[in-house]
């Protein structure tokens, strides 16, 4: 089944203590909608400016990401500028240009409306609900949000919320959105927010998932000995957890995506081994599958017979 992604695409530059790279493809769409793409077929709803290069539309269409949702509007793509301090996780926003997305405003293109599976990746949450207000009854909305918009959109985040099956957030988002100190606590309060499913994502120390009464899962980070640019892994493990629900499961059960959240895990470890998206341009369906049976392995712990 498809999977409807909106989101940001974007032009990054990224500085780490080691490197800068300028011009680099980012943003939120862009990260989830090739990570979704080694599982399902994606629709992409978003905006690019005229300076947005071309090969990066044909590449999207060599992976089956269908573009008819893309508008190309006259002016820059959206630039997003960030620095990372040594320890890879701190990172503070250099420059946001918002340019075409200043005006932006996603139209789903008559053959998106009926699409079973929606991520709303992370954009402004009125566009979020803009985009499920123009879908037929879509059977599983996942969303993912930051704290710009915890701080600066919260009636629009909280009129977003009873509206999503499962929402991705970071551990400072869940604590600065319920002001609580404990992660259990605040995805429990999340959840009382409207959405059926929380998963936070604890950066190098894994992620958590809450479902119905006492359905909770908790799951390692893969050791990675080397990364080199962290930015879009939040994206990456939305787009990996969405994209295989989308392209696996009909009705989604907590096991399922209890499997969806190591996906997700898996996607995000190749996604930080490289700058921009070059890591997960080039993964194969053998290096998912071999990363993904180490994660089994890691997380036994009972001697098998
Ligand atoms: P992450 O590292 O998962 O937080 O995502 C990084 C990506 O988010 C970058 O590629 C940026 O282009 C994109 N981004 C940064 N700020 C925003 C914003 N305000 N709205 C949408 N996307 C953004």
């Amino acid at each position: 089944m498809s999977l409807l992604i909106v989101g940001s695409i974007a032009l990054d530059t990224v500085k780490t203590p080691v490197e800068e790279h300028a011009d680099l493809l980012g943003g939120s769409a862009s990260y989830a909608a090739l990570a979704a793409s080694y599982f399902s077929p994606v629709r992409l709803v978003g905006v690019v400016g005229s300076d947005f290069p071309q090969a990066e539309l044909d590449f999207w269409k060599s992976r089956k990401v269908d573009l008819e949702g893309v508008q190309r509007a006259d002016g820059k793509t959206f630039r997003w500028s960030g620095e990372y301090s040594w320890d890879l996780n701190t990172r503070a926003t250099r420059s946001t240009d918002l340019n075409v997305f200043e005006t932006f405003q996603p139209t789903l293109p008559e053959s998106y409306r009926q699409t079973d599976f929606v991520l709303l990746a992370n954009i402004a949450p009125a566009l979020q609900s803009h985009v499920l207000d123009q879908a037929e009854r879509p059977r599983f909305i996942v969303a993912d949000t930051m704290n710009l918009w915890i701080e600066t959109a919260r009636k629009d985040l909280d009129a977003l919320l009873p509206r999503v099956d499962l929402l991705i957030l970071n551990d400072s988002e869940a604590r600065e959105m319920t002001e609580e100190t404990s992660l259990i606590k605040a995805g429990r309060r999340i959840q009382k927010m409207g959405p059926r499913y929380v998963a936070i994502k604890k950066g190098e120390h894994g992620a958590l998932l809450f479902g119905e009464k006492d359905e909770f899962f908790s799951c390692g980070a893969y050791p990675l000995e080397d990364i080199h640019d962290p930015t879009g892994a939040g994206d990456t493990f939305a787009g990996g957890m969405a994209g295989f629900l989308a392209g696996t499961v009909k009705t989604v059960r907590f096991a399922d995506l209890r499997k969806a959240m190591i996906y997700g895990s898996v996607l995000a470890s190749f996604c930080v081994e490289a700058f921009s998206l070059e890591r997960l341009r080039h993964l194969t369906n053998e290096e998912i599958a071999s990363r993904y049976e180490m994660f089994k392995l890691m997380s036994q712990f009972e001697v098998l017979a």
